[in-house]
């Protein structure tokens, strides 16, 4: 019966043995890729070394890759093992149907092997082969007890049936398939030891390179989570910088940075000096709010006599509005108030870069 769950250590070779020949194939085409280019840095940078240069960038790249399939390589293993687990199990717990009795002399049966088909989809079934314990006769079911849904293919000239012989000689199987009535003849060799020579070589070949590359690409449980958190921080430090340079190129942000940023005492006299020039005297700031944004409230006193409340407000709104334009403060949106000639409104301070921006939109 095919085994399909394995132990981990087969699931860790096959992982770090794909890790490998990615390596190795990535490594390789971007060589031959570079190679085309060694005339071309030879003329112009006759100094360099073009094999270290070369191998330094491939390097580079392949040390990604190997990285990244560290990063994945618990995950992908416990898929793998989880998935033939389920293949295993469906083939173990798979009951034969009862009562198959043999269909030429209906004598009892035996179960003498099951096969699990369709292992790698979603519709998974088991077969068993039954075989009569007096005339070896041979019939196969499925679990629910339906008959195996072989067709036999048909003669396309005859539309008959076509009929197989097997030929064993040594490790070498040849399976004739013929037709009955004409000529239609089709052979099929399974030489079986070339397929153990192959299959050894192949083995051979994996065996080497695990040995020869593994320290070299593939990453261990020290070494392996040191490096996927310096190249994460790589990567995040030039998306940060890229980030950056693609603000620094917006013409918004580049008003937001031009706002002048004034602590409490510079605005105070940026008020004071815009507000007496137009009539208000006697300015004062209350003590500021220290929130998410620093808010300040100040107050002043209209000093002509002759100007009534919608105009005192409009002028004080006006003023301050165009002093605070260059800067990060700004006049909150309840706008002024006016009460017997004290006139008053609260500032707000802009900190943060995404606030300076929002303000220049
Ligand atoms: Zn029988
Ligand atoms: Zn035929």
């Amino acid at each position: 019966m095919f085994l399909y769950l394995n132990d981990h250590s087969y699931y860790d070779d096959l992982y770090d043995l794909h890790t490998i020949e990615e390596c190795l194939d990535w490594y390789w085409s971007l060589r031959k890729g570079m190679e085309q280019h060694r005339e071309e840095l030879k003329t112009k940078e006759p100094d360099t070394d073009f094999d270290k240069e070369v191998h330094k960038c491939c390097s580079y790249t392949v040390n990604v890759i190997k990285i990244n399939r560290y990063r994945h390589k618990k995950e992908r293993i416990s898929e793998w093992m989880e998935a033939d687990r389920r293949r295993q199990e469906k083939i173990d717990n798979a009951t034969p149907p009862d009562g198959v009795r043999c269909d030429k002399c209906d004598s009892a049966t035996k179960v003498i092997d099951k096969t699990l088909h369709d292992a790698y989809d979603d519709n998974m079934r088991v077969s068993f082969i039954f075989e009569c314990l007096k005339c070896q006769k041979r019939q196969i079911f499925y679990e629910d007890g339906s008959p195996w849904d072989f067709k036999r293919p048909k003669c396309k000239d005859c539309d008959v049936e076509l009929k197989t012989k097997y030929e064993e000689k040594g490790e070498k199987l040849t399976t004739i398939t013929y037709c009955p009535k004409c000529s239609f003849k089709e052979v099929d060799v399974i030489d079986s030891k070339n397929k153990r020579i192959e299959r050894e070589k192949e083995e051979e070949r994996q065996r080497k390179i695990l040995e020869e590359y593994r320290s070299e690409f593939c990453l261990n449980d020290e070494s392996g989570p040191k490096a996927v958190a310096s190249l994460d921080g790589i990567v995040a430090l030039s998306k940060k910088w890229k980030e950056q340079e693609k603000k620094e190129k917006d013409p918004i942000f580049q008003k937001a940075k031009k706002l002048k940023k004034l602590k409490l005492n510079q605005l105070k006299d940026l008020i004071s000096k815009a507000i007496v020039d137009n009539g208000y005297t006697d300015l004062e700031f209350s003590k500021p709010e220290m929130g998410k944004f620093v808010i300040v409230e100040f107050s002043a006193t209209d000093s002509k006599d002759d100007r009534e409340e919608y105009d005192s407000t409009h002028m004080l709104k006006k003023v301050v509005k165009s002093a605070l334009e260059s800067t990060n403060w700004r006049l909150m949106s309840e706008g002024i108030h006016y009460r017997l000639g004290i006139v008053s409104g609260r500032l707000k301070a802009y900190e943060r870069e995404e606030d300076l921006i929002s303000l220049v939109k």
